[in-house]
This record gives C-alpha cells, structure tokens and sequence, in this order.
C-alpha cells in the first residue's frame, strides 16, 4: 500500500459519528492537521441514537467536555440500566444495568455464591446485590467528581451533533454544506483524492473518514469494501420511530425494552420529551402493522412525526480501505438493542487517533486496526443474540424462531459453559463484563446446572448473613440518593 502523509483530513457526514470523530481529530491532532467535514443539510442524519454506554464518560473526559453543559446542551438524562420487559416469557422483567454484581473474591466470582444460596433454598434475587440497578428501580441518582457509579446517558441526538459541531468549529475544523456527488480515486492506486462536490467544488484530501451513514459512499459504494450479513441471527431489518412529550413526573434513569411479538420498543426518558421506537422484521410483520403497534403503546402525546428506518445487520468487512475509514453506520449495524452503536462510533474514533496514519496507510496498521474492530464487533453480536436465543417464548413464529436459531459458535460455547458450570469468561475484547452477561442470562431465565465449589466452603449461615449485609448496604445508601429528577433539576436543568 502506497506510503502517502496523512494531513488533510475530510469527514464525510456530520451525524454523530461525523462530529465525534471531528471533536477528537480535533483535539488532539488539531495542530497536525487541516480539518474539514461535509454534510448534507437536505439529506440530514438518521436522527435516533439517544441512549449510550458507559464508555461514553471516558470518551468525553477525552474531548474534555463539561458533563453539566453537555447535559443541559443535548437535555441529558441519566441512564444506570435497560428494562427489558416480556423477553423471557410474556409478563416477565429484568433490569441489566451497568453495575456489578455483589463482592467477589479472587478465586471466584460473587455469583457463585448466590447460586450456592439459591441451591441452598435462600437468597434474593441477583439484582439485589447490584447498586445500581437498585438506584434504576428505585429511580434514584446523584454523582460527584471520581464517582464510583457506572453510568451512561440518553440524550437527544441532534442537539449532540449541533452542540459538537460548535466546539469543533471552535478548535478549526472547516464545515462545508452540501451534497458530495462523485469521489474521485487516484487511477492507478484507487486511493481517494477528493470527495467532488454536487456543486462542482472540489474537496482533497490525504486522509478521508466515511461517516455517511448506511449509505456508505466511499468505503462501499466506491471502495466496495463488502458487508457482512448478520440478519440470520438479527432479523429485524426495520424501525418506526417517533418522540412524545414527557409523559412522567417521575424519569426513570433506564431505557426501556419492550418486547412486542415481532419485534420490540425503546423508551428513552430525555428531560423535555421521551423518543420511542419499534424495531421489527419484516419477514413476521409489516410496517403497517409494526406501525399500530407503535401507536397503541405510547405514553404521551406525539410531538415528532413517525420516521420509517430500514436497515441490514451486519458490518463491513473491511472498516479500513486505502486511505479511508468508515465509522458510524457506515461500518455496520449490529441493532439498537443495547445501544452499542454510539459506543462503536467512539471506540472506532479512539483507535483511529491511537494508530493514526501520519506516515501513510501501511498493510500491517491497516490489518491491525480491521482485526481489532471485526472482534469488538462480534462480540457485541454476540451479546446481542444472546436476548433472543434465551427466550422461552413461543407465542409467536418470530419468538420461536428467535429461540430455535443456531448461534455463532463463540456465543453458543459461551452458553454451554455457563449451563454446566456456572462460569463467564469474556475475552479481552469484550466491552460487556462478566456482570452484563450475568444479568442477561439469569434475567432470560438461562440456568446453570452448577458452581464453583469454593461458594461451598462458606457454611449457610454466613453465606446467609453475607447476603443479607450486601442488601441490606446497598438499600441504605440507594434510600439516602435524591431522586433522578430532583438530580437532573439541580445538576443540568435549562432555565
Ligand atoms: C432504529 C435505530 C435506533 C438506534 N438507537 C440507538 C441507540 O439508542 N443508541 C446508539 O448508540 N445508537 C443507536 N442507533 C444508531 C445511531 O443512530 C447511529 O449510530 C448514530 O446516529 C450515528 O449515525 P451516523 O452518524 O453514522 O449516520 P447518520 O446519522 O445517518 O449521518 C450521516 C451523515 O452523512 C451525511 N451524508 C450522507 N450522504 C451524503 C452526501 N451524499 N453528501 C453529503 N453528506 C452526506 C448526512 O447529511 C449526515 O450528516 C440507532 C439506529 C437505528 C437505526
């Protein structure tokens, strides 16, 4: 691959991946680099995207932005768990939040001693153990600088990517408006020159980022990079999408998942207004009646319009092509369940600036950086497909097909693992911890068979009394939390 100086620098689309990646250019490569991100005014973004991951706080510590003015610039909430509500069985819900689960021990962990207690006839339910998914049931929050809390955010999308743009615009970055018609390749190399704009004005660079969204113009439909198609285990193709006025005194620090009988439905709490949504197949349902769905579950008045989405679940085979990086959805989609996009956006910019090609785009970087983001993102699709394979649902074709499927071998063996003996293991690269995929599986009702025999050693009544302090603590310090809206209105309120 050809060695050629990356300086000039275009991104292309100014949604979220768009303007994340300009902020973090543009923090810490400012100086080293000329800055410049198209977007299309009349195209516009994908517009949903509101709920995130905890890694988002670190992401931002990088951009070194305020949390208080980022929450009052997007009308922020707090987000400590997901509620997912009707997936194991109809009537059935659990909270997954971003806590841990209890107190482990070096040899092993917390969870083998709750399943010890549960054999044993005792012990709570495994959120109990867990303080933020007690501080998300009881809608409580507060944090402080270095606050222990693992927590994330909903936010609304758009006033992200404006409030973005204006501390990029303020660090140099150069935005031009407009439709990129054509890109135009070096002959001989392929390597991109210039994104040629509708207007006939030329846009070069050395370097280009791909953040257009599902469209993909440079990274597929000029450097035909491929995709990989994941909808035989992730079916739903397809996405209805409307916000509501807030239709609670109360805001839950959690999205909720709702699942439906061909799909499912996000709520997402913001301080203004609640975005919601239904995520469906087309192959059990269509978008007419996905649509009605939609409607009769609704909790407040309609303020925006329904928006129709259609999507494929997969990724691109390659996110790193010549002299071109798709991040966003551009790269792929795995599905919102989760909300792992935003934290993919910002994972791909973070290893982008780390391997950043100031010396050209050599084969060994380009391979390196490809590898590290084909395993970050099967992963993530593992835990995905994990909320579907462990449903004892059977009320509907799509929740027994769902069940029945046949799964990657890394999750499958994951399972298996876990039924016999009551181990998790995630690998290196895995963003979901040991407690994410305990939560899931015991919340989907996926047993395991066994435990470690260490939990053994505690004789039942100190295993009995160290259960019952766990609880006990963390129902006091939950009890002593303002609650999530007394926090938002003394944090991040707009006047
Ligand atoms: C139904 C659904 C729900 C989701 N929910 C979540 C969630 O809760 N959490 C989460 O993390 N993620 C979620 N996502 C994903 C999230 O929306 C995206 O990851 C995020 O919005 C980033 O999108 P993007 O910037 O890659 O693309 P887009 O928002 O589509 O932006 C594309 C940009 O490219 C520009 N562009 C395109 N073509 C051209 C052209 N020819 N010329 C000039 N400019 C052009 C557009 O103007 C725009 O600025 C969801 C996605 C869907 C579909």
């Amino acid at each position: 691959m050809e060695a050629q100086k990356a300086r000039k620098i275009v991104i292309a689309g100014g949604g979220t991946s768009g303007w994340c990646a300009a902020a973090a250019l543009a923090r810490h490569l400012g100086p080293l680099l000329e800055i410049t991100l198209i977007e299309s005014d009349d195209i516009g973004t994908v517009g949903v995207g509101e709920a995130t991951f905890p890694t988002i706080r670190t992401f931002h510590g990088i951009l070194g932005l305020d949390e208080r003015e980022f929450l009052r610039a997007t009308r922020g909430s707090i987000k400590l768990a997901i509620s997912f509500e009707n997936w194991a069985r109809k009537g059935d819900r659990y909270i997954h939040s971003f806590g841990v689960n209890g107190k482990s021990t070096w040899l092993s962990e917390f969870h083998h001693f709750w399943l010890a207690a549960k054999a044993a006839g005792f012990g709570d339910e495994l959120g109990d153990y867990c303080f933020e998914l007690q501080a998300a049931k009881a809608h409580r929050f507060v944090t402080s600088e270095n606050s222990p809390i693992s927590y994330a955010y909903h936010f609304d999308a758009t006033l992200y990517a404006r409030y973005l743009r204006t501390r990029c615009e303020a660090q140099g970055v150069t935005r031009i408006e407009g439709k990129i018609g054509r890109v135009k390749q070096h002959p001989e190399t392929g390597f991109i020159e210039a994104l040629v704009m509708e207007s006939g004005e030329r846009i070069e660079g050395d370097f280009f980022i791909d953040c257009t969204g599902f469209r993909g113009i440079l990274i597929e439909q000029t450097l035909k990079a491929g995709y990989e198609d994941w909808s035989r285990w992730l079916r739903n193709d397809s996405a209805v999408a409307l916000q509501t006025d807030c239709p609670l005194d109360d805001i839950p620090p959690y999205t909720r998942a709702i699942a439906h009988d061909s799909g499912w439905q996000w709520k997402i709490p913001l301080q203004h207004r609640q975005g919601t949504g239904h995520v469906y197949s087309t192959a059990y349902t269509t978008d007419d009646e996905a649509r009605k769905v939609l409607l009769d579950n609704l909790d407040g008045d309609i303020r925006v319009e329904l928006r129709l989405l259609k999507f494929l679940t997969g990724r691109r085979k390659s996110a790193w092509v010549k002299n071109c990086v798709a991040i966003g959805l551009a790269g792929g989609f795995i599905e919102p369940l989760e909300s792992t996009s935003i934290h993919l956006i910002q994972s791909g910019v973070t290893r982008l600036l780390r391997m950043f090609p100031f010396d050209g785009c050599c084969e060994s970087l380009v391979r390196q950086y490809n590898e590290q983001s084909r395993l970050e993102y099967e992963r993530v699709r593992d835990f995905i497909i994990l909320h579907y394979k462990a449903t004892q649902r059977d009320d509907t074709p799509y929740w027994r097909d769902c069940r029945d499927m046949e799964v990657p071998d890394t999750l499958a063996q994951r399972l298996e693992l876990f039924h016999e003996s009551g181990h998790v293991f995630p690998d290196a690269d895995d963003v979901f911890r040991i407690d994410s995929w305990l939560q899931v599986m015991v919340g989907q009702r996926f047993e395991a068979k066994s435990f470690h025999p260490v939990a053994r050693i505690l004789s039942e009544d100190r295993l009995r009394r160290m259960l019952e302090t766990l609880k006990g603590n963390i129902a006091t310090a939950v009890a002593q939390m303002p609650t999530h809206r007394e926090f938002l209105e003394k944090y991040c309120a707009v006047e």
